[in-house]
């Protein structure tokens, strides 16, 4: 089932979008329309050219700016390594409950996601109901189960005065959307904010924690970086205005029912260019009136245009002619990702009946924090549980081969909790930084760079453009890729 699709013109989609880059974080500019359908400008295929633009890459952001460029008329190719459309965004479609490797799950304010969602017909689950119904998490320190009722006096507790009644996951957080002072999301990019271009670890201490409570707090089960010291707080400040901007509209956390993975591909399948998977990118050049991209199989393609999405992590594996310049090549070069390793795991028997606690915890062991999935008909079934090492218990991981890492982080478990003993079977494992078509999770930028070179990360060189989540400038993950995808598309369309 699709939802009927509106007419788009050239024109109005660039004057949509100029309205969108002085709003960069306002719902989305566009629902798709078919561009022959609606009759926009179709820039004539020139010959010698495989198409007017190629897009390398076919995740999120990727895609958006192929359909985008379709919708307004080019002729569109599009180059993919995997054997898969989505990238960062990839559903175990043949685990219990559809676990997600990737991007799970989108709030109220994902406009550009919920408009694709919409055009697709695609049902949501809002999972926020099933998780306020089941909100325990254990939190188990140096082998130590710990309650919440007990924590505020325990002796393990380093933080002091009102934050000893805050579990450690709840402080970091607290602490950065008490003191953010960004306006809006995209100030993160703000020369007026580069002095906050500082380790979250400096921060915290300016805050008043103790060392011991920075750690605990930043760098146990960091989501940036991998401990405090090598992440810019500007980057979490930017992350805290993007959620807060959410829970303004609601507190819903959604996912496409059935996996996120279904999107993706429904918007693969939307293209009416060649898209070709297995085609992995290993070198692009450009000259005054085209780009030319060659694949790991000898085959080359010519356009006008390259759109670029890989991530920077893969990228500077590539050979790029010219290469690229200044402040944009050291980001390139030495853009940190982040190490975030995940083992999917089925339960044989509920172990946490038999132990009285729930199924989800926290640790600063290296399994990391470990979640209980209700992802079924029946909202309270477990229908799996992931474990999520994080920072250095991922990095830990990833040098161990997959079946023994699987092993560990099993054991892991049923060390800190005895029930779990044979409970467990461990069915997938991902490694993002393992994975040699993204090398790393999400774009980390570390103390330093944002102020060093934020603005230029997206610049783009000649005619080769660059989209991706590490390109967005006022949306994070899933949102931040489809706004990358659209200005990256914008960008060409505002050239062909
Ligand atoms: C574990 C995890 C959890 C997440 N959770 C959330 C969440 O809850 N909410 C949220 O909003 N976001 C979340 N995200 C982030 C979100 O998934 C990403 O920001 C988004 O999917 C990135 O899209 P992208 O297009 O920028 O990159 P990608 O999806 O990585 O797309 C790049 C594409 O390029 C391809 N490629 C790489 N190298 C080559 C080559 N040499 N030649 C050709 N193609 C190549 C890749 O295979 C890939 O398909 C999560 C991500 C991860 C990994």
């Amino acid at each position: 089932m699709t939802a009927p699709r509106l007419p788009v013109t050239r024109r109005r989609f660039i004057a949509s979008a100029a309205a969108l880059a002085a709003a960069p974080h306002a719902q989305p500019l566009l629902a798709a329309g078919a561009a022959g359908a609606a009759g926009a400008a179709a820039p004539a295929a020139r010959s010698g050219f495989d198409a007017d633009v190629i897009v390398l890459g076919a995740g999120l952001s990727g895609l958006q700016a192929a359909l985008l460029l379709e919708e307004n008329g080019a002729r569109v190719r599009v180059l993919e390594a995997r054997d898969r459309t989505g990238g960062r965004v990839h559903t175990l479609f043949d685990l219990p409950g559809h676990p997600e490797v990737g991007g799970n799950s989108f709030g109220a304010a994902y406009g550009r996601v919920l408009d694709r969602v919409r055009q697709f017909g695609l049902p949501l689950l809002d999972y926020s109901p099933r998780r306020a119904a089941h909100p325990q998490l254990e939190f188990n320190l140096g082998g130590e189960f710990i309650r919440r009722d007990r924590w505020a006096s325990h002796p393990r507790n380093p933080f002091q005065g009102a934050l000893r009644e805050r579990m450690p996951w709840e402080v970091a957080g607290g602490l950065i959307a008490a003191n953010n002072p960004l306006a809006a999301p995209e100030d993160w990019l703000s020369p007026a904010n580069a002095r906050l271009d500082i380790p979250a670890f400096q921060y915290a201490r300016q805050l008043g924690l103790t060392e011991l409570a920075a750690e605990l707090a930043f760098s146990a089960n960091p989501y940036f970086g991998t401990s405090a010291h090598d992440v810019s707080v500007l980057m979490q400040l930017f992350n805290d205005s993007f959620v807060k901007q959410q829970i303004a509209i609601s507190g819903s956390m959604l996912s496409v029912l059935g996996g996120n993975g279904k999107l993706t591909a429904a918007m693969a399948g939307a293209l009416r260019g060649d898209l070709q998977l297995r085609r992995e990118v290993v070198a692009i050049s450009a000259d005054a009136d085209s780009v030319t991209v060659s694949c790991d199989d000898g085959s080359r393609y010519r356009a006008r245009h390259c759109v670029c999405s890989l991530p920077f992590s893969v990228l500077r594996h590539l050979r790029i002619d010219p290469p690229l310049q200044g402040a944009q090549s050291l980001a390139l070069q030495t853009l940190p990702y982040m190490l975030n390793t995940l083992v999917f795991m089925v339960p044989r028997r509920r172990f946490w009946e038999e132990d009285g606690l729930a199924p989800a915890m926290w640790t600063d062991a290296r399994c990391g924090t470990v979640m209980a999935q209700r992802f079924g008909a029946d909202p309270d079934e477990v229908t799996g549980l992931v474990a999520n090492p994080r920072g250095w218990a991922a990095e830990y991981l990833d040098r161990l081969p997959r079946e023994e890492a699987m092993r560990r982080v099993v054991g892991e478990i049923e060390r800190l909790r005895p029930a779990a003993k044979g409970a467990l079977e461990a069915v997938a494992m991902h490694s993002w930084a393992n994975d040699r078509h993204a090398r790393g999770d999400w774009a980390v930028f570390a103390p330093g760079q944002v102020s060093a070179f934020g603005q230029h990360v997206s610049t783009a060189n000649g005619r080769l453009h660059f989209c991706g989540e590490h390109t967005a400038r006022a949306n994070r993950g899933m949102e931040g890729a489809l706004e990358s995808g659209e200005r990256a598309a914008l960008e060409v369309l505002g050239s062909l």
